[in-house]
């Protein structure tokens, strides 16, 4: 293997700690604990793992968990009372609601009702119209995470050339709109981009948030370059069971990439250290108090 590995898992151990020492600081000298709610309608299975996870991290972190696991056949208005009750509870900073949630519900609406200083997922439209207009807001954790690995990696991002392939609002476009301010020149790919091997291999960067097994090979990918894989894929392995893969031929490019991140232990556990850097966030901005850097 040609490339160096990037490894979230320790990388995201270390963001941990520092919220940690922050949140034991603000506990100490203020007298405040940060607090996230976490609401999950019905029982999509990927979903209650990640909301186990990251009520775990929450309280690992000393900071106060709540979570709502409410019935599949909640109602909209159920649903948008209880955020309401969260958006004036002063115990809590940060508000996720666990996507996707089922379809008698406007996801849209749902998320319009939480209030943007509370919006640790950054996926409310202030949220994301401040971050499009390079101000300050909550920033999408996923694209956030990828960015704090790239900056790790790379000092500055500056003049780079970078592909995002996938669009969508919570890591496609965000990722797009880091890395722009940051003063990278950047194409986002999608399923209609033509010849999507040869746009990808201008990239110095490439940041891949498909949901394709395995899509990107190393004839993609000009050597040297920077490969975050985004991409959670449940695959059936030879020999029965299944095992996670990313977007990314893990194998295959390594060999020409100058850096990769594996999956799981790339991206994956980076989302989970920047929910509760938000978190923080937007606690010491409710309160008025100096922010984590
Ligand atoms: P979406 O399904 O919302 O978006 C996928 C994007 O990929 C779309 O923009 C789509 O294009 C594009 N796409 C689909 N097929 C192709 C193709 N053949 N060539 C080029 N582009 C294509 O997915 P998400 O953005 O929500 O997630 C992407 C992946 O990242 C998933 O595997 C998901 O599980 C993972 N993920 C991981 C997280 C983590 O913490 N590590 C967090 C969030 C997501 P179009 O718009 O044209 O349809």
């Amino acid at each position: 293997m040609a490339a160096k590995l990037i490894d979230g898992k320790a990388f995201a151990a270390s963001v941990r700690e520092r919220v940690g020492e922050h949140v034991s600081r603000l506990v100490k000298e203020h007298g405040i604990q940060p607090g996230l709610a976490v609401v999950l309608v019905g029982e999509n299975p990927a979903s209650e793992v990640y909301v186990r996870s990251k009520g775990k991290a929450t309280k690992e972190a000393g900071m106060k968990s709540v979570e709502h696991k409410l019935d599949e056949k909640t109602s909209e208005a159920d649903l948008l009372s209880l955020i309401d009750e969260l958006n004036r509870d002063e115990t809590i900073h940060g508000i996720l609601v666990q996507l996707p949630v089922p379809d008698h519900i406007d996801a849209e609406k749902v998320l319009a009702a939480i209030d943007p200083a509370k919006d640790v997922d950054g996926f409310h439209i202030s949220n994301v119209g401040l971050l499009g207009t390079g101000q300050k807001s909550m920033v999408p954790c996923t694209p956030l995470g990828c960015l704090m690995m790239l900056r790790d990696h790379h000092g500055s991002l500056s003049g780079m050339e970078a592909v995002v392939i996938g669009r969508s609002n919570i890591v496609g476009k965000p990722m797009a709109q880091l890395l722009l301010k940051d003063s990278c020149t950047v194409t986002i790919a999608h399923s209609r981009t033509k010849d999507l091997p040869g746009v990808v291999r201008r990239a110095d960067i490439v940041v891949a948030a498909v949901g394709r097994p395995n899509m990107v090979t190393a004839d993609w990918i000009k050597p040297g370059t920077t490969v975050i894989d985004v991409g959670i894929n449940r695959i059936e392995k030879e020999g029965g069971g299944t095992r996670l893969v990313g977007d990314v031929d893990f194998d295959d490019v390594s060999k020409v990439a100058g850096a990769i991140t594996p999956v799981p232990g790339g991206v994956g556990p980076m989302t989970i250290a920047c929910l509760l850097a938000n978190t923080v966030t937007a606690c010491c901005r409710a309160n008025g108090l100096a922010e984590p850097e």
